[in-house]
């Protein structure tokens, strides 16, 4: 089939008994030059471990396997999983799909068989940024990750202090990886068009940074970040980890790491908030 051809897609699910799901995030990626940006981007070598997520109907996921990867595919959809094992699994050996919600899946292969080389991912908007989480807080780690988002997502991705995207999402990012925003891509280049503006994102995991306890950590930022406009001791104040910690306890972390309580979390570098939660475990 042409992957650029919206007329072969509809025949395609048609055939499949498919119908398209606007809940999946179902927009497939009709620019061949878009495809192989990507791609290039993700740069493999042959026999690299590759993860691909959301494989859809495969046009990205045959272009990894022509250059050699030992492909992975994670997919929701019964009828993409049986059309990508009865096509692309019958023509590669080193091909498998695995059926199931990618929040839960990925964590289970990481289990298993343990990390990839590399990560691709067209992902659904409605879940791009738990999917993220899951891969940047389990530890599931790559050489290079190279996904697209909504562009808002993206944008929260890379964002740093003092700035409006910079969210807890900001920080988990930065905390865990180096993120690089690459390029737009317009809603043209799908079918059917979303409406808003997509972009690819690089992401290199590892850090400098030295996290003690990453749990902590992260309910820590999501914690400062529960009211935006409230500063850092308010916010404190009445939260999850003073009912644990103790008051005292959290502010002594904050003085120990010479981080004024009286800002809000959005003034601190994703490196102040690893310093606290260090102090604080
Ligand atoms: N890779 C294809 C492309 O670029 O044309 C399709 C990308 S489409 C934006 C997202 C794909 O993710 C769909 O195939 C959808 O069925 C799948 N998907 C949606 N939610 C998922 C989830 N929770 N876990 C795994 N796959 C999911």
């Amino acid at each position: 089939m042409n992957h650029n051809s919206p007329r072969d897609i509809s025949g395609l699910l048609e055939e499949l008994g498919a119908g398209l799901k606007k809940r999946w995030g179902q927009n497939f990626l009709i620019s061949g030059d878009v495809r192989t940006r990507i791609i290039d981007l993700l740069d493999i070598e042959p026999g690299a471990a590759v993860w691909e997520i959301g494989p859809g109907l495969g046009s990205m996921t045959e272009e990894l396997l022509e250059r050699g990867a030992h492909l992975t595919a994670f997919e929701i959809d019964w009828a993409f999983v049986r059309f990508l094992g009865d096509t692309l699994g019958a023509r590669f050996e080193h091909f498998n799909v695995v059926q199931g919600d990618a929040a839960k899946t990925l964590i289970e292969v990481q289990a298993e068989h343990g990390n990839p080389d590399y990560v691709l991912g067209n992902l659904p908007y409605s879940v791009a940024s738990a999917i993220i989480a899951v891969l940047l807080e389990n530890g599931i780690s790559a050489k290079r990750m190279v996904v697209m988002v909504q562009r808002e997502l993206a944008n929260r991705m890379v964002a740093g202090p003092g700035t409006k995207d910079y969210s807890a999402f900001s920080v988990l990012c930065g905390t865990r990886a180096r993120m690089r925003k690459v390029f737009d891509v317009t809603p043209g280049c799908f079918y059917p068009a979303p409406e808003v503006v997509s972009s690819v994102v690089e992401i290199l995991p590892g850090t400098e940074h030295e996290i003690r306890d990453p749990v902590l950590l992260s309910r820590l930022v999501r914690e400062l970040f529960s009211s935006r406009r409230k500063t850092i001791r308010n916010n404190l104040k009445g939260s999850g980890l003073a009912a644990e910690y103790g008051l005292e306890r959290l502010l002594d972390a904050f003085e120990t790491t010479s981080i004024d309580t009286s800002v809000r979390a959005e003034a601190l570098s994703t490196q102040d908030f690893v310093r606290v939660a260090n102090a604080l475990a």
